[in-house]
């Protein structure tokens, strides 16, 4: 079985020889990359194998589907559109959402259920997807491990290593504690990837304004997503300024389906 799982990640790879050349460059943006694309994706299915266990993920295949559905569609507009990506929702009413490495997204059901509309969800979706595109993840991993002991850890997929990382993302709600230069990146990115996809990236400067507000507020629901994702009154007007770049206009803030999906997020 495990033989089989790896030779799928070989295949994949070898049918993406052009796309990993693409990221090269990319992979280096915020520091060295030790970690193969590879590698990494292996080490996203060793981790999300894991993590679904211990989370506490929904029972509801309307919302699942509503989420993946969303999210591949953000997925398409990047340069890994032809990696196999995962979106999951948690069963968890704090607001926060996050990825791991290999293109795995979970998100909470609180994020759904404070949301003002499709496109601050949204947002926030494009963000995640955005560092994992950037691989950030990777990028700090690189930075906590020296090279030859990241290559000695993922080798042979070692089982203590993704068990360590998965009991670190439970407990903090990220995979990793990213810098401002990441966020900036990823928002970057999320606000073109938003705009390619239809939706108006008004909705991720709505959302961080929205929990901003929150944290003054003295609201706990929002603490994972700051301690992982350092959010500043800068980091809202950056978004709003590159929002208006794109311009609004023919592009969607809500959907159909999205006030019955936030009803049912808030069940939860
Ligand atoms: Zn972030």
């Amino acid at each position: 079985m495990r033989l089989h799982h790896r030779f799928y990640v070989l295949a994949l790879f070898a049918t993406a020889v052009s796309l990993s050349a693409a990221l090269t460059s990319c992979a280096t943006i915020g520091g060295a990359n030790y970690v193969s694309l590879e590698e990494e994706w292996q080490l996203g299915r060793e981790l999300e194998a894991d993590l679904n266990q211990r989370l506490n993920l929904v029972n509801d295949a309307s919302l699942q589907r509503y989420v993946e559905q969303v999210g591949q569609q953000i997925v398409r507009q990047t340069n890994m559109a032809n990696l196999p990506w995962r979106f999951h929702v948690v069963a968890d009413d704090q607001i926060n959402a996050f990825n791991i490495p290999g293109g795995v997204v979970y998100v909470n059901t609180g994020l759904i259920a404070e949301a003002g509309s499709a496109s601050e969800f949204v947002g926030v979706l494009a963000h995640e997807v955005a560092h994992g595109v950037a691989r950030h993840g990777t990028q700090r991993m690189s930075q906590a491990y020296e090279a030859n002991l990241l290559a000695g850890l993922l080798l042979g997929g070692n089982p203590g290593l993704v068990e360590q990382l998965a009991t670190q993302v439970v407990a903090t709600g990220a995979f990793a504690k990213f810098s401002r230069a990441d966020e900036r990146e990823a928002d970057r990115l999320g606000v073109a990837f938003m705009a390619r996809a239809g939706w108006n990236p008004e909705g991720l400067a709505q959302m961080l304004e929205r929990l901003l507000a929150e944290q003054r507020g003295g609201g706990s629901s929002v603490g994972q997503f700051f301690s992982s994702h350092p959010t500043t009154q800068e980091r809202v007007q950056n978004v709003r300024a590159q929002a208006r770049q794109v311009g609004g206009r023919g592009l969607r803030t809500n959907d159909g389906s999205f006030a019955s999906m936030r009803s049912r997020a808030q069940r939860y």
